[in-house]
């Protein structure tokens, strides 16, 4: 298999987004909107998606806005850059049986699997050995442990003022819980909202997350393109402006990242309750983009689905990698937290020049030998998200009660920081959509 065969040069990339703006444009939708439906859904991300099937059933009509070209929001799929699923946004298939993904994808015949759990570690120029990859699980339990004592007793405070600092691998594994899993330093989430989150067993699913979800959309009527740009609620019921009219309805529910709302990415008028607007803020969109490289051969040599670590030093300057996805040769390099941020801002090339270069020093001339061409995603720099999921700053656990509370019995909130302890990922957005549509469903009908 040679470069040519998938469109990219030796050295090249493609930068995306969730906007994805360098992609083929999808068709607009060409429905118009119902006169004064029931309900207007803001948002086809996983939570719109799932609350459009709630008010399809229950007779309720309404209107489904999604600003973008594309549903699926942070979950979406795409085969161009690469010739095989891509996902742009989540891949991972969390929560088990409690992710209602599950049993759709059952029942029509797809299964899920579940990878081996290979890892390997690397110093920068050499693999660990056996008591260097000790000492690095002993430091992610020590960190762990410290975040879950601190969490179990409601303390919303940084993990930075309670995990051990000192320590070889200790920043490896800051880098494990922070960064790679919340998109977030240590000084930058909550115990209490950390401990707050469900285990997760995670499983793939060969076609892409982002394939699943928009699967589930399909033959629902989404008026892509098509933003909401004002929510007016003074009078009854509420008026939602786009750039395509206003629709007058009994009640809005909105699906937008907390990102979008707190960048004021929506109007409010009047304006939402002074704790509302706070919520926005406090519960945080952290950082975390996917820098993926495919390679002709497994050089990783873990066979599908290998986890690989580097040892983190003081620059936290770091990433994690899901090595051979499905068989595929790509290999999902992943940044969080601040470095995610920074290296955005530097812009695609650096990014690939960042994991080649550190690849180099670990795994050796096979890199350059077998890399067939990279794609990164933007997803802070996307309006439309501003970031890749959200959790509580230090402080601000409680308002996540409030995030998820209705205003006036007429705006209801819904998507993946909605939800109580599956926040962060598909199952939790698609769990909030579905909870909130009843409650709408059950004032409404
Ligand atoms: C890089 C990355 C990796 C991830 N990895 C995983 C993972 O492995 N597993 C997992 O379970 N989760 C993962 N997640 C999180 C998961 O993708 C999200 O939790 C989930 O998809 C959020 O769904 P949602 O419906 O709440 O929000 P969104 O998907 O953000 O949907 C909201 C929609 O609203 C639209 N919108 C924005 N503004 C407007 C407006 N003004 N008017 C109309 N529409 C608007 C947006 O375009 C978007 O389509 C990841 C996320 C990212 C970014």
């Amino acid at each position: 298999m040679t470069s040519r065969d998938h469109g990219l040069t030796r050295r090249g990339f493609v930068s995306i987004s969730g906007a994805a703006t360098l992609l083929p444009s999808a068709a607009a939708a060409s429905q118009d909107f119902p006169a004064n439906p029931d309900v207007v859904i803001v948002g086809a991300g996983a939570a719109g998606i799932a609350a459009a099937h709630v008010l399809r059933t229950a007779g309720l009509s309404h209107v489904h806005l999604e600003a973008g070209r594309y549903v699926g929001g942070r979950a979406r799929t795409e085969t161009e850059s690469f010739g095989v699923p891509h996902d742009l946004g989540a891949h991972w298939v969390q929560n088990g049986r409690r992710n209602p993904y599950f049993a759709r994808a059952e029942a029509s015949g797809h299964r899920f699997y579940r990878a081996p759990e290979a890892f390997r570690i690397f110093t920068d120029d050499r693999p660990a050995s056996p008591a260097e990859t000790a000492e690095l699980w002993d430091a992610w339990d020590a960190v762990e442990g410290a975040i879950g004592k601190a969490g179990r007793r409601g303390r919303d405070i940084a993990p930075a003022g309670v995990v051990p600092s000192t320590g070889t691998w200790t920043r490896t594994a800051w880098f494990g819980i922070g960064p790679w899993e919340m998109g977030k330093d240590m000084d930058a989430f909550s115990c209490a909202d950390w401990w707050n989150s469900a285990d997760s067993t995670d499983y793939y699913h060969a076609a892409g997350y982002g394939t699943l979800v928009a699967t589930h959309a399909a033959g629902l009527p989404i008026a892509r393109n098509t933003p909401a740009t004002r929510i007016r609620w003074g009078g009854p019921g509420v008026e939602v402006e786009t750039p395509r009219g206003m629709i007058r309805a009994r009640a809005v529910i909105v699906t937008v990242s907390t990102g979008v709302l707190a960048a004021g990415g929506i109007a409010f008028d009047p304006a939402l309750p002074e704790p509302k607007q706070a919520s926005f803020h406090e519960i945080a969109m952290g950082d975390y983009n996917h820098i993926t490289l495919r390679f002709a051969e497994d050089i990783f040599g873990m066979g599908e689905d290998g986890y690989l670590l580097h040892q983190v030093d003081a620059s936290d300057e770091a990433f994690g990698a899901l090595t051979n996805a499905s068989g595929t040769g790509l290999a999902y390099c992943d940044v969080g937290g601040r470095f995610a941020r920074d290296l955005e801002q530097a812009g695609p090339d650096a990014a690939i020049d960042f994991v080649l270069g550190k690849l180099r020093g670990m795994i050796g001339s096979d890199v350059d030998r077998h890399y067939m061409g990279g794609a990164v995603t933007a997803w802070s720099s996307d309006p439309l998200v501003r970031g890749c999921y959200a959790s509580a700053r230090p402080g601000g656990y409680p308002m996540r009660e409030v995030l998820r509370a209705p205003v006036a019995d007429r705006i209801f909130f819904a998507g993946e920081a909605c939800h109580e302890d599956l926040w962060a990922t598909v199952g939790g957005a698609d769990i909030s959509g579905t909870e909130t549509a009843r409650a709408v469903v059950r004032l409404l009908a």
